[in-house]
């Protein structure tokens, strides 16, 4: 049986190497090789994230929405001024979160496809003066890709600290946690960190863990950076520990997929998409599909893709008969107007993947076999 190519933002296709360190009998999570594999999992993490020594990172069961719930829920009380940069759904999502802790939230919003001013979103958190401000690194509904650096010096201004949703962003983009002072950058195992899901990812800086313990409503207990703080250290200091089971079968891919990214080196694995996604935008433009995001603001990760005037969902069908999986709309509000295409982690070392897709997406569309070549050519300059 031929399995067809997974081409959506996530879940994404994963390394060799990952799924076989994932394929074995599961072990305890008191396991001499889980233990230094769980301690080596929060080293690492440090360096894919560009986090300082103080920082703390956090791997807990679960999703990038957890990490995102663990995230409010540590920081922010009921009643607490927050303010959240609106990109589309993953940010509504967050800000939902927010308003169900009770915190007063103040959302700074832009056109589908772009992203807040930064004028903006000092307007508003001058006169907020939030606790905390909320961003998403790249929104994966509409493929817009924000300026986090510019994020935290607003935010700096009023000692506010930063959270950033980089569920599908994280070792695919630049992201530079202890230089441009970000308190919280979180993720899932499932996107541009290339396993299967079930992990949620986050790593919180010494000023975050300072927040939590001055926190008066307590987070629920299993997303409480208060319950899993020993258990984290216990680890990194090779110790057995328990609160609430791991998933130790990701922990063992985890270890696989950190090294992979370090081995390479972060520096070269987000300039490697970048690299990716920009010949795939030109491929793109041979084809005549439009981006949601305006020009400058794509991210490297995904594609979001207008369908061509004539062209609906059903070239998803047609893309799949050939073996290729995309993902359709998000958006609500343009939610059939367009679809996506999901480019990160393993992904983007298969040039062969990347060409597949962009045959199958040029042949679904009905282009001449002149214009299928012509789009493909920009991927030949990738290594
Ligand atoms: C996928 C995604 C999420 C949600 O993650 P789950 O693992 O599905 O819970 C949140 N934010 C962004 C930006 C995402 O891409």
């Amino acid at each position: 049986m031929s399995k067809s190519l997974l081409m959506i933002p996530g879940p994404v296709e994963v390394a060799p190497e990952v799924l076989e360190a994932f394929c074995v009998a599961p072990p305890s999570h008191v396991a001499p090789n889980v233990i230094e594999s769980f301690g080596k999992c929060l080293e690492s993490m440090r360096h894919v994230w560009k986090a300082d020594a103080t920082s703390q990172p956090f791997i807990v069961s679960g999703s990038g929405t957890t990490a995102m719930e663990m995230a409010v829920t540590n920081l922010v009380d009921p009643d607490d001024p927050v303010v959240v940069v609106g990109t589309g759904y993953f940010s509504d999502r967050m800000a939902d979160m927010l308003r169900r802790r009770g915190a007063r939230v103040a959302t700074v919003d832009a056109p589908i496809g772009q992203v807040p001013n930064p004028d903006d979103i000092r307007k508003s958190v001058d006169t907020r003066m939030p606790k905390v401000v909320f961003a998403t690194h790249v929104d994966t509904s509409t493929g817009v890709r924000i300026d986090p650096k510019i994020v935290c010096e607003i935010a700096d201004r009023v000692d506010a600290l930063t959270v950033f949703d980089g569920v599908c962003s994280t070792a695919a983009e630049r992201f530079e946690m202890a230089e441009w002072g970000a308190d919280i950058f979180l993720t899932a195992s499932q996107k541009a960190i290339g396993l299967p899901p079930g992990l949620a990812l986050l790593v919180a800086s010494n000023r975050a863990l300072r927040v939590r313990e001055a926190i008066e409503h307590a987070p629920p207990k299993s997303l409480d950076f208060e319950e899993w703080l020993p258990i984290m250290r216990a680890y990194e200091s090779r110790a057995p520990s328990y609160f609430a089971t791991p998933a130790t079968n990701l922990i063992l891919a985890l270890e696989v997929a950190l090294d992979g990214v370090l081995a390479y080196g972060i520096d070269a694995t987000v300039e490697r998409h970048e690299a990716a996604a920009s010949a795939l935008r030109s491929a793109w433009s041979h084809l005549e599909i439009e981006l949601v995001p305006e020009e400058g603001l794509a991210a490297n990760t995904l594609s979001a893709l207008r369908y061509p005037k004539g062209h609906d969902a059903s070239i998803l069908k047609a893309m799949h008969n050939r073996g290729v999986v995309v993902a359709g709309g998000l958006h609500p509000d343009i939610k059939d107007a367009y679809f996506r295409v999901g480019h990160m982690g393993y992904t983007v070392e298969r040039i062969d993947w990347l060409e597949k897709t962009v045959r199958a997406l040029g042949q679904s569309l009905g282009r001449s076999e002149d214009v299928v070549e012509s789009a493909l050519e920009p991927l030949k300059e990738l290594e």
